[in-house]
């Protein structure tokens, strides 16, 4: 937290501090041109199912390629931590420090949410969110932030010494067993970090330390994605409830969240290629 100064100032400090900003992953490369088929898409959405996830649970779905899903909030002010995978290939995952480094901080209409490397392709397109509105606030705080990387009972566990099992991480795992039949070890190296749905979070001005501040959703509110692959999705109702006070902890009022399915009468959506996987050939400098 850059507590210490312990170092001599050097005398040219201010040059070396006052040097230009480069926007390290610039966008102009990103293909964006599918967003005026899926505005269009998205306006003749035809409802499939729905399931509702109870407070400080977490429940798996699954969507194919060409459908859209929405989180919403159905009946109180709820926080969602998301896990994405390739449905026929767990090790292809949601990614969210690199989605961070290309989209930013907070995610919105437009944005990607990308899989891990080697495939790095998007998995989903935002294409629509009822809390665009919110923007940035004077704190610096915004809502859907891929910063956060879930609560878990080890971060827990060592600031507060206490067991707690009903942590978003926990939660995933859980739900990933009961899918895949698998054990608690084979879950656990899955599970990763989320999309924070609904969440309000930054960093402080003065020591940037990772903050939250009570969501602004309420019941009606949604988040809405196009699924650019075949995905198991894990949705986990925070214990943190609104996130307005505690995490990791029974303390927080908490609330049900659905998942619901939708499919497009848009014929044009067809039109939309399965995006490949990334083309570097993976020689990584050996030959
Ligand atoms: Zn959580």
């Amino acid at each position: 937290m850059k507590n210490y100064n312990q170092s001599n100032k050097p005398s040219d400090s201010l040059i070396k501090k006052n040097q230009n900003l480069v926007i390290c992953y610039p966008e102009t490369n990103l293909n964006k041109s599918n967003m005026q088929i899926l505005e269009k898409a998205r306006k003749e959405l035809i409802f499939i199912n729905s399931i509702v996830i109870p407070p400080r649970d977490a429940k798996c779905f699954n969507v194919k390629r060409g459908e859209f899903f929405r989180i919403e909030c159905v009946d109180g002010s709820q926080v969602g931590d998301l896990n994405l995978f390739n449905s026929e290939n767990l090790d292809e995952k949601f990614y969210s420090g690199k989605t961070r480094a290309l989209h930013g901080t907070h995610l919105s209409t437009g944005d990607q949410l990308w899989s891990s490397l080697p495939q790095l392709r998007p998995l989903a397109t935002i294409t629509y969110d009822t809390l665009d509105w919110y923007g940035w606030d004077n704190d610096g705080g915004s809502v859907h932030d891929v910063i956060g990387t879930r609560c878990d009972p080890y971060t827990a566990k060592l600031l507060t010494n206490k067991d707690y099992h009903y942590c978003c991480h926990s939660n995933l795992i859980r739900a990933l067993m009961n899918e895949k039949n698998i054990s608690i070890n084979q879950a656990e190296k899955l599970i990763h970090d989320v999309l924070n749905v609904f969440m309000c979070t930054g960093f402080t001005k003065d020591t940037h330390q990772y903050f939250m501040k009570a969501s602004p959703v309420r019941t009606g509110d949604y988040l809405e994605f196009y699924a650019e692959e075949d995905l198991l999705g894990i949705l986990s109702t925070c214990p943190g409830g609104n996130c307005s006070s505690k995490h990791s902890s029974d303390e927080a009022k908490c609330f049900s969240l659905k998942v619901s399915k939708w499919k497009s009468s848009f014929t044009k959506l067809k039109d939309l290629k399965k995006i490949k996987t990334s083309t570097y050939n993976n020689n990584h400098g050996l030959s």
